[in-house]
This record gives C-alpha cells, sequence and structure tokens, in this order.
C-alpha cells in the first residue's frame, strides 16, 4: 500500500466565481463527500496547506499581475476574463491553492507521504505569466514546478496533462526550457485553441512539448493508448527526476464542458500508468493536483477511482494495448513529429 498525501482546506471553498458557473466550491464539496461516506478519508494522509509566497508565485508570474489578483482581496466582484472572476477571499485562495502544490511536493520529496494529491480551487493550468483565463488565477502547477527546480536543485520535471482542455498556461511559461517536459493530451479544436502539434517548445526548450490534440469522442481506450504508445517512451528517456500531474476530471463522458467520453476506469489506468511511471524513473515520486472537472457525479466517482488506484488498494486493468482506436491517426502524427526528438 502506498501513502496518499491529500491536501485540502476550507478556504478552498470560499472563491465564488458567481451563481450558475460551473467552477464552484460544489466540486469539491463532492470530492469531500466521496472521501468520508466512502471511509477513504482513513485510508490516505490529510495534509494542510501551506501559502505560496508572493516570490513563489513570481518565479512564473509577473509582480505587476500579483499585485493585480492581490488588488481583488476583500472587494466584490471584478471581471478579469469573461468567464473568470473574483469573490472577496479569492486571492487567498488562490494563495493557497498554490501553496497545496508546494506542500504536496515538500511532503513527497522529504518521504512524509508516497504520492500527493492536491484538491484545490481556484484550478491553474490557463494562467498565463500575466493573465488570469479559463477560471485560472495563478498556475498552481506551474508554481509547483519553478518551485522544486528553485528549492530541490531538479533539472527534469515531468508534467502531464490530463484536463480536457489544453494547458496553455504551463506550456507558454515552460516553453523554452528543457527543465520542464509538458505533455498534454486534449480536446482538439477546442479551448483555449492553443495545443497543435507542432508546438514542440522553442529555443532550448525545443523537443520539451508534447501535445496530442485529438478530436471529440476519446475515451478509456484511446487516453491510455497515448500514454502508452507517446508518453511512455518519452518519459523513460527524459528521465524526470519528479512527476507533476494536472488532473482535470473534465474528459469524464457525461462532463458539461467536454466532449470525450473517459470512465471512472480510464482515469485509473492513467492514475495506475503514471504510478507506475513514477516507480520506474523517479523512486515514485508523484504529485498531482486538481484542475477542471464539472460534473459532480463524475468527480465522485473518478477521483475516487484514482485515489483507490494510487493507495493501491484498486488494480484496474489496462486497455488491450493492441485495441485498433480512433486516436491511432493522431499517435501517429504526433510520433512522427516528436520522432526528431525521442524514439518510438
Ligand atoms: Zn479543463
Amino acid at each position: 500500500m502506498k501513502k496518499l498525501g491529500v491536501i485540502f482546506d476550507n478556504l478552498y471553498l470560499q472563491h465564488d466565481n458567481g451563481m450558475g458557473h460551473p467552477e464552484s466550491p460544489q466540486r469539491l464539496l463532492a470530492i469531500h463527500d466521496m472521501l468520508t461516506t466512502t471511509g477513504l478519508i482513513n485510508e490516505v494522509t490529510r495534509i494542510n496547506p501551506r501559502d505560496a509566497t508572493q516570490e513563489e508565485i513570481c518565479l512564473v508570474h509577473d509582480p505587476e499581475y500579483f499585485n493585480l489578483i492581490k488588488s481583488t482581496r476583500g472587494r466584490p466582484r471584478i471581471f478579469l476574463d469573461p468567464d473568470t472572476s473574483t469573490s472577496p477571499l479569492s486571492f487567498d485562495a488562490a494563495l493557497r491553492a498554490a501553496g497545496g502544490m508546494l506542500s504536496g511536493i515538500d511532503s513527497v520529496v522529504k518521504k512524509e507521504v508516497d504520492i500527493a494529491f492536491a484538491l484545490v480551487r481556484p484550478p491553474g493550468h490557463h494562467a498565463e505569466k500575466n493573465r488570469a483565463m479559463g477560471f485560472c488565477l495563478f498556475n498552481n502547477i506551474a508554481v509547483g514546478a519553478a518551485y522544486a527546480i528553485n528549492s530541490y536543485g531538479f533539472k527534469r520535471i515531468l508534467i502531464v496533462d490530463w484536463d480536457l482542455h489544453h494547458g496553455n498556461g504551463t506550456q507558454n511559461i515552460f516553453y523554452t526550457s528543457p527543465n520542464v517536459l509538458y505533455f498534454s493530451l486534449h480536446q482538439y479544436p477546442y479551448y483555449p485553441g492553443t495545443g497543435g502539434i507542432n508546438e514542440v517548445g522553442a529555443k532550448e526548450g525545443t523537443g520539451y512539448n508534447v501535445n496530442v490534440p485529438l478530436p471529440a469522442g476519446m475515451g478509456d481506450k484511446e487516453y491510455i493508448k497515448v500514454f502508452f504508445e507517446i508518453l511512455g517512451p518519452i518519459a523513460q528517456q527524459y528521465r524526470p527526476e519528479i512527476v507533476l500531474v494536472s488532473a482535470g476530471f473534465d474528459p469524464y463522458f457525461d462532463d458539461p464542458l467536454g466532449g470525450m467520453q473517459v470512465t471512472p476506469s480510464g482515469f485509473a489506468q492513467m492514475g495506475r500508468f503514471l504510478k507506475e511511471l513514477a516507480e520506474s524513473v523517479c523512486d515514485g515520486r508523484l504529485v498531482l493536483i486538481l484542475e477542471g472537472g464539472y460534473n459532480l457525479e463524475g468527480l465522485w466517482h473518478s477521483t475516487k477511482a484514482v485515489i483507490e488506484e494510487l493507495i493501491g488498494k484498486r488494480k484496474t486493468r489496462y486497455e488491450d494495448k493492441d485495441n485498433v482506436t480512433k486516436a491511432d491517426a493522431v499517435i501517429e502524427q504526433v510520433k512522427k513529429v516528436q520522432s526528431q526528438f525521442w524514439r518510438f
């Protein structure tokens, strides 16, 4: 059995996007409800997150942008983007959401737990260096990766982003860096518009950005095949020192914002894959953070499946690797482009 640290905090419920917004506190309440009603709460280790400091946030964000978000503190709703707004406690929640990632990294690197899963909001992967977008204020996972480089001297960090959407912010922040390899599979073309196959990084970072843009309708078979065919070989060659995961549950088959067909078993298979990958390349160091996912029942069942997989309570069978899938054409195109940098 693995010791899983689960990070949550009531402050995460205080960020409010307004009535009827899909990115609601109910999302975390659904996961909390799952943890208590299943009793899984007693099989994980609760970690209380700290706040990220201004200095840590500004490892990836401009100070002017930090101050803009800070200026919303205590004020009524301020719109930063058509679908992203703040409430009086949003800044505080956002500092602690990024801090949740940092507490997760600390507890895994210091071996207080084997794996950590930060159940935070607001989410982060759309946030750019100097701009809020797509429900995101600070880019939690990017702050985490920069912190791991800065504080622990890591030189190779793998970020796997299985959210339905492309993480434009994370890609852009590390686009010229070989120290962070960003891997994303996502619905495409779709919001936010980025994430094409030919976006492979630039300058020193060329070859360290991998996008797998998938048409709508892909399910468990396709997602896990992308992991086996593309992510696995690249990760084995990159040899990351830690694996960070943007775990969005909006590829769920019944998500109101998405068009994918992933089931709880598919999420569990991705969790299993990443746990085994981390064991084989980086002494098991694995930190996940919640991104999207807007069907409350989907969040309940999918996080249950992933957490059971991570602690070793269940071992979800992989889909047959030889399946012919609807993603095969995209997989071949990605391999063709990425074969400039990696062997398949
Ligand atoms: Zn998303």
